[in-house]
Formats: structure tokens, sequence, C-alpha cells
């Protein structure tokens, strides 16, 4: 069997690296009703992995719930509600409306909000071997120690320099650096971490659920394209 491999931009033979295949998918944000994207995105990775069941392998499907995130909280605090009872909500509506399309459930659904602790594990890392630092309570990836950044869009770090700038507020060393933790706001929801208040940023979040319940390697990573970069 052979897949497209979008780092290599080739087929290639399908070689799982164990006896079950690894699959992390990226998860919805739930702050408000799925879309059309949504469905076509998790049925297609459903069928890969009813495939590749039906190939003989036995599959290991972690798709994980961005429960915090900016827009849920602007959400709730336009409702009037805590950010777990919106999360709760569309969650339940997500599950409901993947369940009508007859989309297979994932093995495990980690919540970020339930994985901080590993989170903060992963940002420790980068922070000790000076792949990110912290800043006013924040902290940033340093894309520029990464010499092939940007590898898997086959983009370079120039070329994707263009229209990024530092925004007001934000005490970045370099504009392409992203957040792998967020300093809050008062008010805002957040947790206790070395650097100070806070929450993790979308990219760390995936990195660390994967890490944690799938290990150091895995075969497939879904999402959509429009993920490639930065997120995958
Ligand atoms: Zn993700």
């Amino acid at each position: 069997m052979k897949v497209f491999n979008t780092l290599s931009g080739q087929k290639e033979e399908f070689l799982p690296q164990g006896d079950e295949v690894k699959m992390y998918v990226c998860g919805v944000t739930p702050y408000d009703d799925c879309h059309l994207g949504h469905a076509m995105s998790y049925i297609i990775f459903d069928a890969i992995r009813r495939y590749l069941q039906f190939r003989g392998y036995k599959v290991r499907y972690v798709q994980n719930i961005t429960d915090i995130d900016d827009k849920i909280i602007d959400r709730a605090a336009k409702l009037g509600i805590s950010i777990g009872e919106l999360a709760e909500k569309f969650i339940d509506r997500y599950f409901a409306d993947m369940d009508a399309l007859n989309i297979g459930r994932a093995d495990i659904y980690p919540r970020a909000t339930e994985e901080i602790a590993k989170i903060i594990e992963v940002i420790q890392g980068l922070v000790d071997k000076g792949q990110a630092y912290p800043a006013q309570g924040s902290v940033y990836f340093r894309v520029r120690n990464v010499p092939d950044y940007g590898k898997l869009a086959h983009r370079s770090l120039e070329s994707m320099m263009a229209g990024a700038r530092i925004e007001a507020g934000e005490e970045k060393e370099y504009p392409m650096d992203f957040v792998l933790w967020k300093a809050s706001k008062p008010g805002e929801p957040s947790w206790a971490s070395p650097w100070g208040e806070g929450r993790p940023g979308w990219h760390i979040e995936c990195s660390a659920m994967s890490l944690r319940y799938l290990g150091d390697t895995i075969d497939i990573h879904g999402g959509g394209q429009e993920l490639i970069f930065p997120h995958h």
C-alpha cells in the first residue's frame, strides 16, 4: 500500500513503525457547531482508519479537543457562561453530528485543559534546550533555531516572512516565532506554570497530547491542508 507523504511530496510504501498504526488527527475547537469541512475531514480519516483495519492493521486513533482557546473565551464571555459549559455543549453536539454521519469514534479524545501538566513538561524541555524562550509570562518557540523550519510545507523561513510582523504587546525575538504558553489577562481562565498564570498555545497542545498518547513516533498525522503550516 502506498500513501502520499507530505514531507517528500511523493507516494511511498506505507511502513508503520510498530505492530499498530498510530494515528493522530487534529480535532475540533468546540466554540460553535461543526460545519461541512469538519464532517469531510473526519469522514476522510475515519475511512483511512477503517481501510487500515480492513487490511489487517491494528490502529490506535487519537483525536484531541482544543477546549481552551481565544474563541472559546470570547464566546463564553459573551454568553455569560464558563468556558467549560460552552465547550461541553459543543462537544456533545460534535459527537451527535459525527455519530449521525456514522463516523467511527477515536480511541482517545484528550482535552487540552486536562493535559496541562504534559504541555508544561514539553514546553520546559524546549526552554531547557534553548528551542523556546520565556518573555513577559509567555513562552515562544524560536523558529530560527530549526535549520529546516517549514520543510513539511516546502517553504523557507524567508518566503514565509512576507507579511509577518510582531503584534503590539508581543515580546517576540522574531516575527515568525509562535506562542507555546500564553500569559493570561486578568479575568481569563488560566493555569499555574513556571512562567506565571497562562494557557497553552494550540501548536504545543497537539505535540504534547501526541507524545503522551502515542509516544515519540506516529505513523499518520491527520488534518486539513491548511494545518500543514504552521500547525503540523
Ligand atoms: Zn493539532
